[in-house]
């Protein structure tokens, strides 16, 4: 997909909850890198990964690949052991 097609894009961000642009997912991740989303929320919309691949340095779109959130009860249980060893 060309660099104006992708300008165009929007979605509706399960983040924020509303219409976002592309260019938006690129820039909202950590030190400004893409959101660690981008691929779960653009696959069905266009070949995002292979977008990504070409525009990104390689250690960017490896990490993009390994990034995943921590799933809700490993977060918890994560909080309440450092709580304890705070006490
Ligand atoms: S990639 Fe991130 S910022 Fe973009 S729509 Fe998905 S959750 Fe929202």
């Amino acid at each position: 997909m060309t660099e104006t097609k992708t300008d165009e894009l929007e979605i509706r961000c399960p983040r924020l909850g509303s219409i976002i642009p592309f260019r938006y997912c690129l820039i909202s991740g950590e030190d400004s890198l893409p959101c660690f989303k981008i691929m779960d929320c653009w696959w069905e919309i266009f070949d995002v990964d292979t977008y990504l691949r070409e525009k990104l340095p390689a250690e960017v779109y490896e990490s993009l690949l390994s990034a995943r959130p921590k799933p809700k009860v490993a977060s918890i249980v994560q909080i309440a052991e450092q709580a304890k060893t705070k006490k």
